[in-house]
């Protein structure tokens, strides 16, 4: 066994440990298995987890949250980070099965029978979210305001950014500048609840598509600078098929639900048309 595999078979003790401290035994089971079955799921799982604690915005799934009071102790405080570590991983691997382990993405981004279409939406927001704050972070050290002084997906098209409520009127900056704006933005919608109830069974609001929408808009034009400006680096760390697989997944997903105007999808076109009329 490597001594990564091993490191995680300790954390996955360690984890299920916090577990049962936290959960009903039937809960600490399931999260028991799933992290065996995410242990299983990838030789990589050290470096996935590496990534998921480096990268400082990723949110945890809206139906997982536990109402954890404030860490009085050490060990409190470490069970919590346990803890949140565990559920992450809970989204990590619905990640995986949804995207790399069935064979059929096209199906895996329909509504699920019953489901509620803004409930899904936001679950997968979420997700998706997640994911490109993973993959971005992966290009953070090369990504900089040398490199990218202005947000751009090829010679064609450059982003200014602006929110409509801070900065109205659109202004340059660097690409890794555009981005944490980008994802700051996400992260306070996600947040807000009035936009994103916690609580399932509370509505969502009448503008949800609308803000789901502008999200996935936003979301995209971190793929077209990737694509565009950092696809050489992404074959050179040979995480070309990664990147394909999330993007191919992003683009049935808003495709499905018709998320993203076309006039958006100018800088990857080709790309997606190839996407959505072989899968
Ligand atoms: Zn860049």
């Amino acid at each position: 066994m490597s001594s990564t595999r091993n490191a995680v078979s300790s954390m996955a003790r360690r984890i299920s440990t916090a577990a049962s401290v936290l959960f009903s035994s039937d809960d600490a089971k399931k999260l028991d298995s799933t992290v065996e079955a995410l242990e299983k799921a990838s030789e990589n799982i050290g470096d996935f987890i590496t990534l998921l604690r480096a990268s400082p915005k990723l949110k945890r799934g809206r139906k997982d949250q536990t109402d954890a009071s404030p860490a009085e102790t050490a060990d409190d405080r470490e069970i919590q980070e346990l803890t949140m570590l565990a559920q992450r991983g809970v989204q990590l691997k619905k990640h995986i099965d949804a995207t790399l382990g069935s064979g059929n993405l096209r199906d895996a981004v329909r509504l699920p029978p019953g489901e509620d279409l803004n409930e899904w939406l936001a679950v997968n927001t979420v997700d998706f979210f997640n994911q490109v704050n993973i993959l971005y972070g992966t290009l953070m050290e090369f990504c900089t305001p040398a490199t990218c002084p202005t947000m751009s997906a090829g010679p064609k098209f450059e982003y200014r950014w602006a929110d409509g409520v801070q900065i109205k009127k659109p202004i340059e900056v660097s690409a890794p500048k555009y981005v944490e704006y980008l994802m700051d933005w996400i992260e306070a919608q996600l947040d807000d609840e009035s936009i994103f109830p916690q609580k399932l069974g509370t509505p969502f609001p009448q503008n949800f598509k609308e803000v789901v929408k502008t999200i996935f808009k936003r979301l995209f034009r971190v793929y077209a600078h990737i694509y565009h400006t950092h696809f050489q680096k992404i074959m050179s760390l040979k995480e070309e098929a990664h990147l394909n697989t999330c993007f191919k997944h992003f683009t049935l997903f808003t495709w499905e639900f018709k998320l993203i105007d076309k006039d958006e999808l100018a800088p990857l076109i080709d790309l997606i048309e190839s996407i959505v009329s072989v899968c």
